[in-house]
């Protein structure tokens, strides 16, 4: 079983899809496991009138949505007044420290601890080297010529250097750089120091990727032409080293013939280190463009692409405002994977992937697009392409991984703090170039970790640790930069792709659920004659079709208007079978859709395999004598498209 696979399983693939009204909508349904939603969906449900009437987050909802419509026509002014009414200041603040570059800058006993570890370089004293470097750093970590120094220090006296350096310090000269480079990352000379340092350890593709980043990330700076350079030597430096090592083993003109085993391959096949080079020698957009290509293949046999045409315009139009501000020239695509968590990744040479469950988390088209830039970063920025490149698959030619570890190498895992920040750095900063709100990756990471309080984690979450620290950090940011927060949110079309993706059509007869409050229930009594029975109810139906059985196999009457009848599917075949709760749907006789919410713990059923699942039929009252003249129809995702209509 390949490691997606087995990662799908774990996240338990638990699409909930149902209908509700608008009210219901404005992201206070986020829950990670299928079972806690729909409970709290029908917490929610019960108590929609008094949430409709005077909840805080209707009113902020209405708020952002007439300041977005303000800020759509060119009434910055105004629509910004409105936003500053339901987004408070910031209440924490940065404390990094403006950085210093001269002596005199800093206090007396900054300038003694400079003195005494230079007079120490010259005497060629180490322990009047050390000590007072580190005591100058951890004082006054602003001041940039201390690292510099320290670094230098540390590439002439590597011993010294690690044996002075206590629990959690740096141990040699790129550590010292990179901690520096991680506090000021748009330092240019901390930033050729340590190109330098990886070039000398002949890391020549880290050295270019760390100079594209700063070229591609400050662009506006003097220096950046200059990183542009360095970029392109290293890579050139690169290139000729991978190239020597294959010639090396005599294998080098047999490259080409790598490349096509590789890309004649499926998500499950291994591959060898010496593809993988091969590969890698290609190029970072057409090795993405493999990996990406297998994994829709994957996704597509597991029924698990979303192909509504009005979802995917939704976050190609999302991302055609994030493209150009990028920096780099991709062909990029975007998918949406029918998984409920709350997940996102780019692929190398801007491959996008988007969960339903990350448009269902997130409040608004400005925190989508904080989560897609901010993604589309480490794509743009080369974090995932560098880990396969450093990575166990081309330590040994023979080697041979699956190629959903490859996978896994490039997104599947934490990345460096560095990374985390650049990607937040350039994230930002082209949100705040797009238009949007530049808070929106912010707010996404606030947002998750009020839900999750600490404890539960979206799958996101689990490779994007955020603390505290790293919101702080974010608000530093667009502060100092003077981002517009008060730019575009975009909450009602947000919320009418999460009404869809819920599969909440609007009905003829009344507007879409998000932009309207929730009507009022009627006044007067319920009619006492149509009033059927509530509770438990018996009722089965069902067929079997090429060894595929469905079944409807008892309900549950929760309302006058409302109830859920259960579902089993049973696969006697010898292949999967799977369905796509989207197009699940009940109708009537006369063939119109009911409004329903769809659930089940998976859609995918295993050979031999069988799973359990519940459809609520919303707004339609239980007939308590005879059929319901209703018929359930699933639709098969995998091979055949088998069409099961079940009526009841
Ligand atoms: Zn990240």
């Amino acid at each position: 079983m390949s490691r997606v696979f087995q990662l799908a399983q774990a996240v338990k693939l638990s699409l909930i899809l149902g209908m509700t009204t608008g009210t219901l909508l404005l992201g206070s349904h986020l829950k990670v496991d299928a079972e806690s939603r729909t409970t709290a969906h029908r917490q929610l449900q019960n108590t929609k009138v008094k949430l409709a009437q005077n909840s805080p987050a209707i009113s902020r909802f209405q708020t952002l949505a007439e300041a977005d419509e303000l800020y759509q026509k060119g009434q910055l002014q105004a629509a910004e007044n409105l936003y500053r009414k339901v987004k408070p200041d910031f209440a924490t603040s940065d404390r990094r420290r403006t950085a210093i570059y001269e002596v005199e800058q800093l206090p007396g006993d900054g300038q003694v601890y400079w003195r005494n570890a230079n007079e120490g370089l010259q005497q060629n004293l180490d322990s009047k080297i050390f000590l007072p470097l580190q005591l100058l750093l951890s004082n006054y970590p602003e001041f940039i010529k201390g690292h510099l120094l320290l670094a230098e220090a540390c590439d002439k006296k590597p011993e010294a250097c690690k044996s002075n350096a206590k629990d959690g310090q740096p141990k040699n000269a790129l550590e010292v750089l990179e901690r520096a480079v991680e506090l000021y990352p748009d330092d240019p000379e901390l930033l050729k120091a340590k190109i330098k340092a990886l070039a000398k350890e002949q890391r020549f593709l880290e050295a270019s990727i760390a100079a594209r980043q700063f070229a591609t990330i400050y662009v506006d700076y003097p220096e950046a032409p200059e990183f542009e350079k360095l970029a392109e030597k290293n890579l050139q430096r690169h290139h000729s080293k991978l190239n020597d090592d294959l010639r090396f083993q005599g294998i080098f003109s047999t490259v080409v013939g790598g490349v096509k085993a590789f890309s004649t391959k499926d998500w499950q096949s291994g591959v060898s280190g010496f593809e993988t080079i091969s590969m890698l020698l290609q190029g970072e957009s057409a090795f993405g463009k493999e990996v990406a290509d297998k994994l829709v293949k994957q996704y597509q046999q597991e029924g698990k692409l979303l192909e509504d045409p009005q979802v995917l315009n939704y976050v190609r139009g999302i991302g055609g405002r994030l493209e150009p501000l990028m920096g780099r020239k991709f062909d990029y695509e975007y998918y949406v994977i029918q998984d409920s968590a709350i997940n996102a990744f780019a692929l190398p040479g801007g491959k996008v992937f988007v969960n339903v469950g990350a448009i269902l988390g997130t409040n608004s088209e400005a925190e989508l697009a904080g989560l897609l830039s901010h993604e589309i970063s480490h794509a743009v920025l080369s974090h995932g392409f560098q880990r396969v490149a450093q990575s166990q698959f081309i330590s040994g030619l023979s080697n041979v991984i699956p190629i959903s570890n490859m996978f896994q190498e490039m997104v599947g895992k934490e990345y460096s703090r560095e990374n985390e920040r650049q990607a937040d750095i350039l994230g930002t900063r082209v949100l705040n170039k797009a238009g949007y709100a530049a808070d929106g990756l912010r707010n996404l990471m606030a947002t998750l970790n009020a839900k999750s309080g600490g404890k539960e984690q979206t799958s996101w979450q689990s490779t994007h640790p955020a603390p505290a620290e790293r919101v702080a950090y974010l608000e530093g940011l667009i502060k100092s930069n003077n981002y517009n927060r008060y730019a575009f949110e975009g909450v009602k079309k947000h919320q009418e792709i999460q009404n869809l993706i819920q599969g909440i059509a609007p009905s003829q007869d009344s507007k879409p659920a998000a932009s309207q409050p929730a009507k009022k229930p009627p006044k007067g009594k319920p009619n006492s004659i149509t009033k059927p029975i509530r509770g438990i109810v018996a009722i089965a139906a069902g067929l079997t079709r090429d060894n595929i059985e469905i079944r409807i196999d008892g309900g549950k009457v929760e309302s006058d208007r409302n109830f859920t009848i259960n579902f089993i599917v049973e696969n006697r075949s010898d292949r999967a079978f799977a369905f796509v709760p989207l197009y699940a749907e009940v109708v009537t006789e006369s063939g119109k859709k009911l409004k329903t919410r769809f659930s089940s713990a998976q859609a995918q059923v295993p050979a031999g395999g069988s799973i359990k699942g519940e459809v609520q039929v919303l707004g339609q009252s239980w007939n308590s004598q005879g059929s319901q003249n209703l018929t359930l129809v699933i639709k098969e995702s995998t091979g055949g498209g088998r069409i099961f209509r079940i009526p009841f």
